[in-house]
């Protein structure tokens, strides 16, 4: 049993030495983890089939392409990222100089949830160890053959005082959280997040929290509704619609209602003919109920379907019978598809802006005038145009949520940036100009003057 205050302590201790400080330290790590990852592809596979019953094809699109790119990337750009970044100074202050110098954080907190149980240990761990931080990672509970490969693929590669798995639930997490870091990563429910922060705020510990939400979807009138209803009928059923960035409900044009039906039921119909063993199941029997309550608050269009021996729901559509129903409330985080209709854009943009900002809002039309109202005109953590949950896949682009969808960004170089305090540092030059210093006689017109050459020099 491993004493989580005893490891935190030595993390610490280890953290001081200012060995992660050195940056072929650091790569040597990612570069250890990367052989690990790679040498066990088929074991994480067979973990994620065991817990989740995940198709290769999804755990290796949806897990390990991702975590391998995040690698490859921080590998090849991480002393790029630790450089001293100069900025200008301003007159004003002149003669100096001035840079931006990250240094890491130091103790680094992750924890984690099941959805994607590799993928979302692995990628903030990247950050955080490209930073130069010592990590406590506590993986979920509901995903224990995953769990406990990473536990031994990283214990294969990492001494504990400088990264951890601890595995556990709840408790776990609450013994972690009393001990002192200097960053928490939480990825979970919006619920666990207040009170990640809320633990967090006792020792003014910074936080990023990626949280969950209604990820809503527009098609526009001008759009063409078969690619929209593929792309959204494969966005909602990978990993059986738990995916925090999957569409969550569909807005369509009045006018548009039946074709997109129509066309969402013949994508679906293909994808999952024959293919009843190839599908992601429900995670648990308390998830499975309440997406099973979902089914009677709304006219189901197409499927409905659930085995609940095996924990599966076949994909659904529904009109729900109105918006204040929990099905269009509560994330669904599951493959139950809401689809309501709308007759002008100024109907969807205020539905979207009186409810809590999402985590990405998706946008199908090919009028780029169009895309630009939508994006400027709602607020989510993302957006994601013309195709669903691949803006999760570009590393170059910062991901993470904005009000009840979450706060801070991870992914590349984001990632770097958060688990790194960006120091500022002024130097000084010579030479020294007199006219701050007291006694302030005259100066003032002198000040005035320099001031009025500032403004011709800004
Ligand atoms: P969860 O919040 O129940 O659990 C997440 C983690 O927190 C687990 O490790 C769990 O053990 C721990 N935990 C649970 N209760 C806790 C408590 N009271 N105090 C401290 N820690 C606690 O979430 P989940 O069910 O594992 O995951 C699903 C949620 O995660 C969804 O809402 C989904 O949208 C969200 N999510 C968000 C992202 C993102 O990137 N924004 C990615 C994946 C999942």
């Amino acid at each position: 049993m491993i004493q989580l205050n005893e490891i935190h302590a030595q993390q610490k201790k280890f953290f001081r030495t200012g060995r992660t400080l050195d940056i072929d330290f650091r790569l040597k790590a990612l570069k250890d983890l990367k052989r690990v990852l790679h040498e066990n592809e088929i074991s994480i596979y067979k973990a994620l089939r065991r817990d989740l019953s995940k198709p290769v094809q999804e755990s290796f699109l949806g897990e390990y392409m991702g975590m391998l790119h995040e690698l490859d990337t921080a590998i090849a750009n991480v002393k790029q990222w630790n450089r001293k970044r100069r900025v200008r100074s301003p007159l004003m202050i002149f003669p100096s100089k001035a840079s931006v110098v990250p240094e890491p954080y130091g103790q680094v907190l992750i924890i984690a949830p099941w959805n994607y149980p590799i993928d979302l240990c692995m990628s903030p761990l990247i950050g955080a160890i490209a930073a130069g931080n010592t990590v406590m990672l506590k993986p979920s509970e509901f995903t224990p053959h995953t769990s406990a490969l990473i536990r031994d693929l990283l214990g294969e590669v990492f001494y504990d005082e400088y990264v951890c798995v601890c595995e556990g639930g709840v408790e776990t997490a609450r013994e972690l959280l009393q001990l002192r870091f200097d960053y928490i990563f939480f990825t979970g429910s919006v619920s666990v997040g207040r009170e990640v922060m809320k633990m967090a705020a006792a020792n003014l510990t910074p936080v990023t929290l990626e949280l969950g939400g209604k990820c809503p979807v527009i098609i526009t009138e001008n759009y063409n509704i078969e690619k929209a209803a593929k792309s959204i009928a494969w966005g909602k059923f990978f990993n059986a619609g738990q995916s925090c960035v999957a569409p969550d409900y569909v807005m369509v044009h009045d006018n548009d209602f039946k074709a997109f039906c129509d066309a969402f039921k013949s994508h679906t119909e293909q994808f999952i003919s024959n293919s009843r063993f190839d599908y992601t199941r429900i995670i648990n029997r308390n998830h499975f109920t309440r997406l099973i309550d979902y089914l009677k608050q709304g006219d189901i269009i197409y499927g409905g379907d659930y085995s609940a021996d095996n924990l599966q729901l076949s994909p659904t559509l529904i009109v729900p019978h109105n918006t204040e129903l929990p099905v269009m409330q509560d994330e669904i985080f599951g493959p139950v598809l809401p689809v309501i209709t709308y007759k002008n854009s100024e109907d969807v943009i205020s539905f979207i802006n009186s409810r809590e900002k999402p985590l990405v809002v998706y946008i199908f039309s090919s009028v780029r005038k169009e895309q630009e109202q939508y994006i400027r005109h709602t607020s989510s953590g993302n957006v994601c145009i013309n195709d669903s949950m691949l803006n999760y896949v570009n590393k170059n682009l910062p991901f993470g949520g904005v009000g009840n969808s979450g706060m801070g960004k991870y992914h590349g170089e984001a990632s770097f940036n958060t688990f790194s305090n960006l120091k500022g540092v002024h130097y000084k030059l010579n030479p020294d100009l007199p006219f701050r210093y007291p006694p302030y006689k005259g100066q003032y017109k002198t000040l005035r003057l320099f001031k009025r050459l500032l403004n011709r020099n800004i």
